[in-house]
C-alpha cells in the first residue's frame, strides 16, 4: 500500500478514483465517455450544477456570491484578481507569507500599486506576521491562508477595513470558514478539492464590474458568472472528478466532520515530531499548518536515510520543498489516519535503529 503525502496534485479518495475511472468508459449510462461528451449536453450541465450546489452547501455560501469553475490554476487568479477589482492607478495591500503570496503580489504590481503590509521573509516564512496595519484606501487586502511550502496557516481572518481576497488553494474545504467574511476566495483544485485543471472562485457579486478596466472576456469574472462557468469549453473531466470528491465529502458528514479528522491527524504527527529526538518542526508552533507539516532533522545528513526507510514503507512524497529542506507531509482531506500512523511508525522505527 502506498501512502501519498505529496503536496499537489494530491491524494483523492479511492472511491473517487474508482468512479472517475468508470466514467472514462461509460459516463452515467450514456454509452459515451466523460472525455468525449459535449459540455453542452444536459448530462454534463447537471454535473456543473451539482458541483456548484455542493460547494454552496458544504461551504454555506451566501446567495449574493458567484461560484465559478475556471482554468489557469491559482496562478491565473494572481492576475485575474487585480484585473477585475483593482482600478487603474489604484492600490492593493498584500501580506507576504511565502512564495505563493510573493507571486500573487508580483502579478498585482504589474497592474497597479502594491503595498506589502507585513512579511515574514526575515525568518524564512516560519511564522505569520501579526498586528499589521492595512491602508483603508487600498482596493483590497490579499493573503494566503495556508502556506503550502512553509507549513504555516492563518486560521483567523485578519480584521481589515477593506474587501478581503484569499488564496485558499491548500486548505479549502479542510475546516469551517464563514464565506461572508471574505469578498473573494480562490483555490486551485489540485491540493484539496479535486484533480489539476480546475480552479474554484467564490466571489461576492457586489465586487464585480467596478474596476473600470477594459479586460479580455476570458479574464472577466462577470462573463464567467453570466455563462455559469460555460463561457468557453470548461475542463470537463476536472470538474466531474471534483464533483465526485465533493459528494464524498458530503457523504462523510461535511466540512465540520473532516475538520475534526484533520485536527487529530495533524496533532498525531506534530506530537511525534515533538517527542522524537531525531526530528524537529520548522514552523512557529501557533502558526503550524494542519495541511502541510514541515520538519527537518537535527542532523541533516540523516535525512536521506529516513527518506529511504519511508520509501520502503510505501510513504511517498515526503521530501521537503527546496526552500525549506527536510520533509513535508501534506495531509489533505483524503489522507487517512492510517497513513499518518504509518509515518509515525516509520519515525519511531528510525529512532530505534539509530539508538540501538
Ligand atoms: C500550489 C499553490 C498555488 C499555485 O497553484 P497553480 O494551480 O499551480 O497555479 C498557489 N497558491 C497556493 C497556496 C498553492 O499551494
Amino acid at each position: 500500500m502506498k501512502h501519498n503525502f505529496g503536496a499537489g496534485p494530491c491524494i483523492l479518495p479511492k472511491e473517487v478514483f474508482q468512479e472517475a475511472s468508470e466514467a472514462v468508459i461509460d459516463f452515467d449510462n450514456t454509452g459515451l465517455s466523460i472525455l468525449e461528451i459535449s459540455h453542452r449536453s444536459k448530462e454534463f450541465e447537471q454535473v456543473v450544477l451539482e458541483a456548484e450546489a455542493l460547494v454552496r452547501e458544504l461551504m454555506n455560501v451566501p446567495t449574493d456570491y458567484s461560484v465559478l469553475f475556471l482554468q489557469g490554476g491559482a496562478s491565473q487568479q494572481f492576475a485575474m484578481v487585480p484585473m477585475n477589482i483593482l482600478p487603474e492607478g489604484g492600490k492593493a495591500a498584500y501580506l507576504d507569507t511565502g512564495v505563493w503570496a510573493t507571486k500573487a503580489a508580483k502579478e498585482a504590481s504589474k497592474l497597479g500599486n502594491v503595498e506589502i503590509v507585513a512579511s515574514s521573509a526575515d525568518k524564512n516564512y516560519t511564522y505569520i506576521p501579526k498586528n499589521f496595519a492595512v491602508p483603508a484606501d487600498a482596493a483590497y487586502f490579499h493573503y494566503t491562508s495556508n502556506n503550502t511550502i512553509y507549513g504555516t496557516e492563518i486560521f483567523e481572518k485578519p480584521i481589515v477595513p477593506i474587501p478581503t481576497v484569499v488564496d485558499m488553494s491548500s486548505d479549502i474545504l479542510s475546516r469551517v470558514i464563514d464565506v461572508a467574511d471574505f469578498d473573494l476566495i480562490y483555490a486551485g483544485a489540485q491540493k484539496n478539492m479535486g484533480p489539476a485543471g480546475v480552479t474554484l472562485v467564490i466571489v461576492k457579486n457586489e465586487l464585480l464590474g467596478k474596476s473600470g478596466r477594459v479586460i479580455p472576456s476570458i479574464f472577466d469574472y462577470q462573463q464567467h458568472a453570466k455563462a455559469g462557468s460555460m463561457y468557453n469549453t470548461p475542463p470537463v473531466y476536472s470538474i466531474y472528478v471534483s464533483m465526485l470528491n465533493l459528494r464524498w465529502l458530503k457523504a462523510k458528514g461535511g466540512v465540520d466532520v473532516i475538520e475534526q479528522e484533520n485536527l487529530i491527524k495533524a496533532r498525531t504527527l506534530y506530537d511525534e515530531i515533538e517527542r522524537n529526538p531525531f526530528f524537529k518542526g520548522t514552523a512557529n508552533e501557533m502558526d503550524r499548518s494542519r495541511m502541510n507539516v514541515t520538519f527537518v532533522m537535527d542532523n541533516a545528513e540523516q535525512e536521506a536515510a529516513f527518506l529511504a526507510l519511508a520509501k520502503e514503507r510505501g510513504l511517498i512524497g515526503l521530501k521537503g520543498h527546496r526552500s525549506v529542506g527536510g520533509f513535508r507531509a501534506s495531509i489533505y482531506n483524503a489522507l487517512s489516519i492510517t497513513s499518518i500512523n504509518a509515518l509515525v511508525d516509520a519515525m519511531k522505527e528510525f529512532e530505534e535503529k539509530q539508538s540501538s
